[in-house]
């Protein structure tokens, strides 16, 4: 042991004695020291290869050894000690990581090593260890030095490394490490120079036809030229001279012959020189004209079935769908089918750009070729959606102008404007002293006396009884069918209740409608209806004991009064029915491994397989004769519904279907909310669904969530449920092209597509699916009604039409609190001195999931608890549970009948186009004028992208915190009391989660309802609350999906948290009204100065979802083809700064 080492002690001082000595020699360089300096060059190398001990002693700083080897290098003429210095170095840099090669470049290696290739090439032929030598350093310094690029470039080394490549091509041993250093070129950007010196010729000879010979010298050819294809100008070329179809016939051989997939890193690397040939138009041409996608197609089928060739399934797939050509959105436009003339239209709304398009514009699909646009997309999206959640793209969304952070002080309407709203608080000016002493009655909405409202309504189910089936003589049908049978046949029912027990002369069914007739003198039954002649009894489930506030016959007292543009006449069976909370547990789906891909190669096929597709029209809004003659081979479909939306239905292949959704009235997009109903299916067959026109980039419905499903044959046999259904869900960029009219201005943007595959139970069934429970404006009707039948002598309920909407339905305004305990003085100044919390949901139609959560809060607020007593006796609470009843009615997802969001309309609503928002502010600046400001202000939403249930909040420090802008307006005084109802919620209830909640103010957010209220009401705790579309990844309902008990529950815990929040509130407002009552609340809400708080809102990101399994790129329309004339100042930008 000792012996040992007392001996490489020995040798270490000895290699740092040569190394002195050589460092003597580099000082006075005389001729005759050449053999000197080959002798003591050698004796290190030697040492070096032996020990690494000694390698660490010259490589270490303090001996200064890398300075004294390189100086030799310098000096020397002499090929021998080049040579065992490049060897020295070899060995050095060949172990002791990135450290070493570190040193080496910074003590200018790396400029060494290129004036020397190139000194040396100048007399050839060359030295070939040597080269060897020199190569086999710079593969390594690329590593490291980041500019060895330009160097190389900047002194002609690169062209030397080229010819040798040129004339080796046999000599494998010189080849490789030539090739390697051409690879670390490619990779940083050499493109154009490389591509000019005819390295892709070259490259192409080494890959030759296909051989399992030299794999690592085809490895590296393959990257190599891999990275030159990324350059458009060298993909060109490379297209020109017919490599794609090579590189397609190296891809088969190899597919063919690696049968025990030893080379799949080979595999691979031909399909990336494919897939970034395919990046420019010309390659894409290319790829279809060698029959690309069939060949690829083929060969990913084979490798479906092992798993570890699943990077070729992958890149092929990713090129296909790349190749695919765009194909046209099957419409005659994408402006919504119904239109709704609007009084007055603001010449630059979103409704006179739709409207004002030249005649003939084509607005489906760009002019241009789909290709051309393509290009012009440098978007590199992924399953992921990064496009949106981009930390910077989130944080140019903060306010950073902290004169837009603080509130408006003054009032911005005179008084005398807002007298009239007096009429909405009559509460306030109340005397009590009626003799009965009575909650105000209710009143049934005025615009519901309408002639037109007599029309026939008509439960929609499919047609099927056209079907052979259901072509029974009339005498058999007319008995009410035996008590036991089932199913029964949907089309062919006359609708009764159960409980009564007789049939309902009003309700006739024939012919798969059932015919509803309204009118008061009855028996108006149309043509169709006898035809048939084939009646039953469809038994309505009897859910009155578990729904209270539903009643099936009030429902179609309510939807005679509901006004819609298409002005339907049918009614939804689960609308009608009613839905009734499942009592079972919906876990949100795991993904299963594969679904995406499969998809889009069923999708591929349509392609491959063209005589394989029927391309049938089913169903569609723009040709109302549409219906097809009835083979029974085909689904049928309707949405002429309250909420309804399904524009067209195209039936691909058998048991698949492609669907087309309805944009936003006097609009061309926001496709998302979906609502329909299916008939004439076969049971125990999948069926594939595909909506081909959604928008966003990306959904929960990649993350687990569910589509809706409500059969009526269940409902029948006793359960009414809406159902999470589905399987092989999943949601990615399909090949339909969308204009850049829709895209906002942007070209050579696709569609998205959700597809879900669904088996049927019954035959004969009617089925409903929905993007979300379903929610109507007629609902809300009954419910309001319903509830109001709750009243008791405690409670004040009061509803009145806030105003009428565009299309003609009137907004409910609730006002609901305690009953003064008596008339006398006291009380009655406590009941006008209770705090105003203000309360609105579902100004967005497609988040029905904020009506459930409303009508838990309207259901706890009416109920008869002490606790729901005694939150009455605290507030006085201000709703208006439907801001958009237009858009609800309609099967809008986003707008209202002007075609635009109105939550972005809060800052300057107009009375004529905005109704709804314009009084609401209204009142709330009513409120402010007359010194009663709310104290809370919520407005209930749906979030399509997060779990969970949160809130969104506006904080002037937090906002300023989280843009960096100068910490000194930090100083600003801002109490916490905007985070207490959030904390209270996440303690109470189960859905809630605190982590999810921001208290950011964004610019795009400025005229939103939160926004407006904190700012120019002066609200503090202004919220937005979002409740998820998906489930929840925390607390009891972790796993689940989320239900309308649950969405209902968190209604009630909303109100719960409300009264505790009081607590909170009263005793500190008692001797100080006006100002902070928040000492007690920061108690509550663990505070240390702002930027310390323990649990700090984070940027809530729109997408905060995990990346899953399956991880297809699929950056179809990525292209990075480079203007030549830019590139070298591309390059500078990208080494020099
Ligand atoms: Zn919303």
């Amino acid at each position: 042991m000792n012996k040992l080492k007392m001996a490489s002690e020995k040798s270490a001082s000895r290699v740092l004695m040569l190394l002195s000595q050589l460092e003597r020699l580099n000082e006075e360089p005389k001729v005759s020291d050449n053999d000197a300096i080959r002798q003591t060059t050698g004796k290190i190398l030697h040492l070096i290869q032996t020990q690494e001990k000694t390698r660490k002693e010259v490589a270490s700083k303090s001996s200064g050894g890398m300075e004294i080897i390189l100086s030799s290098l310098e000096n020397t003429q002499d090929l021998q000690t080049t040579l065992n210095i490049l060897a020295i170095l070899n060995e050095l840099l060949t172990v002791g990581g990135g450290c070493r090669t570190g040193v080496f470049v910074s003590k200018g290696g790396t400029a060494l090593l290129l004036q020397l290739l190139v000194g040396s090439s100048k007399d050839p032929p060359a030295n070939e260890e040597l080269m060897l030598h020199i190569h086999s350093l710079l593969v390594k310094v690329g590593l490291k030095d980041r500019k060895l690029g330009v160097k190389a470039r900047l002194n002609g080394a690169l062209n030397v490394t080229l010819n040798l490549v040129k004339y080796n091509l046999q000599n494998h041993k010189l080849l490789l490490p030539c090739l390697q250093v051409l690879r670390v070129y490619s990779r940083i950007h050499f493109f154009m120079s490389l591509g000019k010196s005819g390295t892709l010729e070259i490259m192409f000879e080494i890959i030759g036809p296909f051989s399992k010979k030299s794999t690592t010298l085809l490895k590296v050819a393959l990257d190599t030229l891999a990275s030159l294809l990324k350059s458009g100008m060298n993909a060109r070329r490379a297209v020109d001279r017919g490599y794609l179809p090579t590189l397609l016939t190296i891809y088969q051989d190899w597919h063919r012959n690696d049968t025990r997939h030893r080379h799949v890193v080979i595999r691979k690397s031909i399909l990336g020189c494919i897939k970034n040939l395919t990046n420019i138009k010309l390659g894409r041409k290319a790829f279809i004209d060698a029959n690309g996608m069939r060949i690829l197609y083929n060969t990913s089928t084979e490798c479906l079935p092992v798993r570890t060739l699943d990077p070729l399934v992958n890149t092929s797939s990713l090129i296909m769908r790349k190749c695919f050509p765009k194909n046209r959105l099957p419409l005659p436009t994408i402006k919504s089918v119904f239109h709704h003339p609007l009084l007055h239209i603001p010449a630059s709304g979103p409704v006179a750009k739709l409207y004002n398009q030249p005649p003939g514009v084509d607005d489906v699909v760009d002019e241009s070729d789909e290709n051309e646009a393509t290009e012009v997309d440098t978007e590199n999206d992924t399953e992921y959606d990064e496009d949106e959640t981009g930390p910077k793209t989130q944080n140019d969304d903060i306010e950073t102008d902290i004169n837009k952070l603080r509130p408006i002080q003054m009032n911005t309407r005179p008084f005398d404007e807002l007298r009239a709203y007096e009429y909405f608080f009559r509460e306030f000016s109340e005397n009590f002293e009626d003799d009965d002493f009575e909650s105000p009655r209710s009143v049934i909405p005025p615009s519901s006396v309408n002639s037109e409202l007599h029309r026939p309504i008509i439960i929609p189910t499919t047609p099927s009884s056209l079907g052979p089936q259901n072509r029974r003589p009339p005498q058999e049908d007319l008995l009410t069918p035996k008590p036991d049978e089932s199913p029964l046949e949907l089309d062919s029912i006359s609708i009764s209740k159960r409980p009564e027990g007789t049939s309902d002369p009003d309700l006739v069914c024939s012919l798969g409608r059932l015919v509803l007739d309204a009118g008061v003198n009855g028996g108006s039954v149309d043509g169709p209806q006898d035809e048939g002649g084939e009646q039953a009894v469809l038994e309505v489930p009897d859910t009155a004991a578990l729904l209270p506030l539903h009643d099936p016959d009030l429902y179609l007292e309510m939807v005679k009064s509901t006004r819609s543009v298409p002005a339907y006449t049918e009614v939804g069976y689960p609308d009608y029915f009613g839905h009734v909370a499942l009592n079972l547990r919906e876990p949100i789906l795991e993904r299963v491994y594969g679904v995406q891909r499969m998809k889009i190669f069923q999708d591929i096929e349509r392609l491959i397989h063209p005589s394989d597709i029927l391309d049938k029209v089913v169903y569609d809004l723009d040709n109302q004769s549409c219906p097809v003659t009835d083979n029974g081979e085909s689904l049928k479909f309707n949405s002429k519904f309250e909420s309804g939306n399904l524009r067209k239905a195209i039936q691909v292949r058998k048991f698949e279907y492609d669907l087309i959704l309805n944009s936003d009235i006097n609009s061309n997009h926001y496709h998302q909310w979906f609502y329909f109903e299916v008939g004439n299916m076969r049971p125990g067959v999948r069926y594939r669904f595909n909506i081909i026109n959604c928008e966003k980039s990306n959904s929960q419905f990649n993350y687990g969530m569910q589509v809706l499903m409500y059969s009526v044959q269940d409902a029948i046999n006793g359960s009414p449920h809406w159902v999470r259904t589905g399987s092989d869900i999943c949601y990615y960029k399909n090949h339909f092209s969308r204009s850049s009219i829709a895209a906002g201005g942007q070209k050579g943007k696709s569609y998205f597509t959700l597809t879900f595959t669904v088996t049927f139970q019954h035959k004969d069934d009617v089925c409903y699916f929905a993007y979300h429970y379903p929610y109507t404006y007629s609902m809300l009707k009954m419910h309001l009604q319903k509830l109001s039948a709750l009243r008791t002598a405690q409670i004040y309920y009061r509803q009145d039409d806030l105003c009428v909407t565009l299309g003609g339905n009137s907004c409910p305004l609730l006002t609901i609190t305690a009953m003064p305990g008596s008339s006398s003085n006291d009380p009655i100044s406590q009941f006008r001195s209770r705090p105003v919390v203000f309360l609105s949901a579902r100004v967005h139609p497609g988040e029905t999931n904020s009506s459930w959560v409303m009508k838990g809060t309207l259901e706890y607020l009416m109920s008869c608890s002490p606790q729901a007593q005694s939150l009455r006796e605290s507030y006085i609470f201000k709703i208006i549970p439907m801001l958009n009843p237009d858009g609800v009615i309609n099967g809008n997802h986003r707008c209202s009948l002007s075609g635009e969001d109105l939550n972005r309309q809060w800052q300057n609503p107009n009375a004529e186009l905005h109704p709804t928002i314009y009084h609401a502010k209204s009142l709330l600046q009513y409120l402010r004028a007359t010194g009663r400001t709310p104290l809370v202000f919520c407005d209930y939403h749906g979030h399509s992208r997060k779990k969970n249930v949160f809130m969104y909040g506006c904080s002037i420090k937090e906002t300023v915190w989280q843009t960096n802008v100068n910490t000194s307006t930090c100083d600003l005084h801002e109490d916490l009391g905007y985070r207490t109802l959030p904390k209270l919620l996440s303690q109470m209830a189960p859905a809630f989660s605190l982590s999810s909640c921001s208290f950011v103010v964004e610019r795009s957010k400025e005229a939103t309802a939160r926004v407006v209220v904190w700012r120019e009401i002066g609200v503090q705790r202004s919220y937005t609350m979002e409740s998820t579309l998906c489930g929840c990844d925390q607390g009891k309902y972790k796993g689940l999906q989320i239900g309308t008990s649950e969405l209902e529950e968190m209604g009630a815990q909303f109100c719960l948290a409300l009264l505790r929040l009081k607590r909170f509130t009263s005793r500190l407002e008692r001797h100080n009204h006006n100002s902070h009552l928040l000492d007690m609340e920061t108690d509550l809400i663990e505070t240390r100065s702002i930027p310390n708080i323990t649990s700090p809102t984070t940027y809530v990101l729109e997408e905060d979802e995990p990346a899953f399994l399956e991880e297809v790129d699929y950056s179809a329309e990525s292209n990075d083809e480079i203007d030549p004339d830019l590139e070298p100042d591309l390059q500078d930008n990208h080494f020099c700064h």
